[in-house]
């Protein structure tokens, strides 16, 4: 608790909240829980953030903090900011162990139905302010839990799956219903969904990996890092070299994750330079010192064996300002390629929507994911989607803020 004290004691409560209104997607009202913390009242500290969130524990761990509330916080200009995420996590945890429960709003609502597809943290965030808000919400699952990549995307190293089922039984315990095993095109169909309920809100994902198209993504020994975090069917790393492509969060935990695993040497290769690699800093620090190397400024031209992966063909970029680019754009430099010896390629460069999407009869926009309006309202105004499915950007707090607000705009919807 005395480093605890210590460290909401450096916060200054700025009355403008950079760290609130510009950092968190979430917007909570980060110097208030602090607030509420300094004067010993954890529980007001947690009614503070479930205004906001339902998320605390997962969210004060693996949020990219500096990117967003740490990386607005004043404290920061000059020296260290504030551990905004260690503190939200300590409150999240003692709401946890003291077993306080979310607080409802309004019970009235119940005779209104909603389905939610999928049980990641856009739709946990929306069945919860649904629940809040006395509807009555069933979640359609596809697997036999719940969390999406929170269970299966993010390693137990970086979120414990202990507190992520906490977590989901906290909004469990708001009444949810769920149906397990259902999954979308397959077992249940949107057209049953709209004849069953008054509003439904799709927040299944896109989990399958973006495709490079270069030669030799083909061969054997060329994965998905979002399918291999997913199904976690490794092969044998033993004595086997590895090369990870891509600089987001996702590369990393799959380059960390194989080393743990027994790989003898994981690559992680980036066109771009270190400081604009997408990862939070603090996962590119840790890869680093469990041995994780980077090639910064690679770019890749071809995966070369017979049957299975034997090289890559790589080439070295340069970093230029091209007219209309907000950044510097990486070229390749002629004449750069070299050869690498390698066993496995990792491909971690995003995410795209599961092929049914497109038979789901929705408009979809120009990148192939579900197009929604400012309402979250999908083609058809009864359906209404969020997360990563709809394009919003991919973090578990941009997935949350997305599921919040559908969830606002479908009680508006249904109730005015
Ligand atoms: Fe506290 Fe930093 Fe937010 Fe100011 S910006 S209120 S110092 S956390």
């Amino acid at each position: 608790m005395e480093e605890i004290k210590e460290k909401v004691n450096y916060c200054l409560n700025c009355p403008v909240k950079p760290c609130s209104n510009k950092g968190c997607p979430l917007n909570n009202n980060i110097p208030e829980f602090i607030k509420a913390i300094k004067e010993d009242n954890i529980k007001k500290a947690y009614e503070i953030l479930s205004e906001t969130t339902v998320l605390e524990s997962v969210c004060g761990r693996i949020c990219p903090h500096m990117k967003q509330c740490e990386g607005s916080c004043v404290r920061g200009i000059k020296g260290k900011p504030v551990s905004i995420g260690e503190l939200e996590a300590y409150v999240g945890d003692y709401a946890i162990k003291n077993n306080y429960e979310i607080s409802k709003v309004n019970t009235e609502n119940k005779d209104k139905k909603i389905a939610i597809v999928g049980g990641g943290p856009a739709g946990l965030t929306a069945s919860a302010f649904l629940l809040k808000k006395g509807f009555s919400v069933t979640l359609f699952e596809k697997y036999n839990y719940l969390g999406g990549l929170l269970v299966h995307g993010i390693p137990e190293f970086r979120l414990p799956k202990d507190i992520v089922n906490k977590t989901i039984q906290k909004i469990l315990d708001l009444g949810l219903e769920v149906k397990y095993n259902c999954e979308l095109g397959n077992n249940i169909s949107l057209k049953d969904l709209t004849n069953n309920y008054d509003a439904i809100f799709l927040a299944y994902g896109a989990n399958i990996t973006t495709k490079m198209g270069v030669e030799g993504e083909e061969l054997k020994g060329v994965y998905g890092g979002n399918q291999l975090l997913e199904y976690k069917n490794h092969p044998d790393y033993t004595n086997k070299k590895v090369a990870v492509i891509g600089g987001g969060n996702v590369a990393m935990d799959c380059a960390r994750t194989i080393k743990k695993l027994g790989a003898e040497e994981v690559k992680i290769i980036y066109r771009r330079a270190e400081e604009q690699m997408p990862a939070e800093t603090k996962e590119i620090q840790d890869a680093k010192n469990e041995g994780i190397k980077f090639l910064f400024q690679n770019n890749i031209v071809k995966i070369i064996g017979k049957n299975k992966v034997e090289k890559l063909e790589l080439i070295k970029t340069e970093l230029v300002q091209k007219e209309g680019e907000n950044r510097k754009v990486p070229v390749n430099i002629e004449n750069s390629n070299y050869l690498i010896d390698i066993d496995y390629v990792i491909m971690a460069l995003g995410s795209m929507p599961e092929s049914f999407t497109i038979d789901l009869g929705l408009t979809l926009n120009k990148y192939g994911y579900i197009y929604i309006d400012e309402n979250y309202q999908t083609s058809n105004k009864k359906i209404f989607a969020g997360g990563d499915i709809a394009g919003c950007k991919s973090t578990v707090a941009w997935a949350a803020r997305s599921g919040r607000n559908a969830a606002t705009k479908i009680s508006e919807f249904l109730v005015g």
